[in-house]
């Protein structure tokens, strides 16, 4: 049997929550029924020995193969993905799975390409089917529509990669020690067509958009730039991310790496809170998938009441001060 592996993101050191959820979802795949030999993982960059037994410690992987040199430091696509399908093909997985991150829409194909074998993006339900193995749910056009693929009979690995915060993280399954073992790619080494000397994280963003479990968002409704503190400061009593439509985005009133939408960030918290924002499928296709959505807006017959599961009508400069201070009571009362 051939095992499923997969790809650990980290970042500064830490491990990107939808990692967890990934080997978690890996590991349910096994009890399903996927014949497979195991859960492996892999871990890629510099400084990672925290990380590799934080996996393997608490049994996440079987095994975990730790690819670290101070020259995959920072994502590389071209060495990242040539390392990753050098070991694909080596351990011949069957299954590759990695979080649809930022570096993990670019890695998925990538690899993919390498090997020429197919990839599925943003993927939201895995099952098995014993007929095809594998067979991953994509929402398209904006998640108006959803396709189910799985890989051709006689392809010989299916690169997946799923929507962060979709799939529960568990508790690790097992309490066997898995064991870490380090991959020293025999490849000449690729051509780098482009090379990060520093990455500078936005001094803005306190809570990661795409990892927030909770996100309170704003639209064109807040009027102006300034009244975005209204949201952070709902935010800030939920340790919420804060997030924005696109016109919000191109009024200026906050760059665009709180865009959320179809041209911006997908993201699936438990909880999305849209404040003034009409719900336009572009926005919508952003965030429909989030566990629960609270929908603040003046106009009853605004489209994101059709996907909210609580809807609020009424004007959110009085709405969202009233909420804040109720949050906070609660908190002082605990
Ligand atoms: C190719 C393409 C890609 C796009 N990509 C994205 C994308 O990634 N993300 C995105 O968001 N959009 C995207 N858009 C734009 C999208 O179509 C909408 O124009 C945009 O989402 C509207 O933003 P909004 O809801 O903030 O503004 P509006 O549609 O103007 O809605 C503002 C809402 O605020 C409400 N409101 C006003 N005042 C108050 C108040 N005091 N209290 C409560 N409610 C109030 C109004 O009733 C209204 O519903 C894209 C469009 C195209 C064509």
């Amino acid at each position: 049997m051939r095992p499923i592996l997969v790809f650990v993101e980290v970042r500064d050191g830490v491990i990107k929550r939808v990692s967890f959820e990934v080997l978690s979802e890996a590991r349910q795949l096994l009890l399903r029924g996927l014949p497979a030999s195991g859960v492996y993982a892999v871990l890629i960059g510099d400084q990672l020995t925290d990380a590799a037994h934080e996996i393997v410690k608490k049994g996440w992987a079987d095994r975990l193969y730790l690819v670290e040199n101070t020259s995959y430091r920072y994502y590389s696509s071209e060495r990242y993905a040539s390392v990753v399908a050098e070991m694909i093909k080596r351990m011949d997985a069957s299954l590759i799975l990695m979080g649809a991150t930022a570096m993990g829409r670019d890695l998925g194909p990538k690899v993919a390409a390498k090997l020429r074998v197919p990839v599925a993006q943003d993927c939201t339900a895995l099952d098995v089917d014993l007929k095809h193995g594998v067979v991953a749910t994509r929402p398209v056009y904006g998640g108006k529509a959803i396709t189910k693929v799985h890989a051709q009979e006689g392809i010989r690995h299916f690169v997946v990669t799923v929507r962060p915060n979709v799939f529960s993280a568990g508790a690790p399954p097992i309490n066997e020690e898995g064991a870490i073992e380090p991959f020293t790619s025999t490849l000449p080494d690729p051509v780098i067509k482009s090379v990060v000397t520093e990455v500078i994280a936005a001094a803005s963003a306190k809570v990661d958009l795409t990892e927030a479990q909770i996100i309170v968002s704003g639209g064109r409704g807040l009027r102006e730039s300034s009244n975005f503190s209204l949201l952070e400061e709902l935010a800030s009593t939920l340790n919420a991310a804060v997030g924005a439509s696109r016109a919000a985005v191109d009024a200026g009133w906050k760059p665009h790496s709180y865009q959320v939408g179809l041209t911006g960030k997908t993201v699936s918290p438990l909880l999305y809170i849209a404040c003034g924002i009409s719900g336009a499928i572009q926005h919508q296709a952003g965030m429909s998938s989030s566990r629960y959505i609270v929908a603040i807006n003046k106009d009853p017959n605004a489209p994101i009441f059709k996907i909210a599961s609580v809807g609020i009508v009424g004007d959110l400069f009085e709405i969202i001060p009233r909420l804040t201070a109720l949050l906070r009571k609660r908190a002082a009362s605990h």
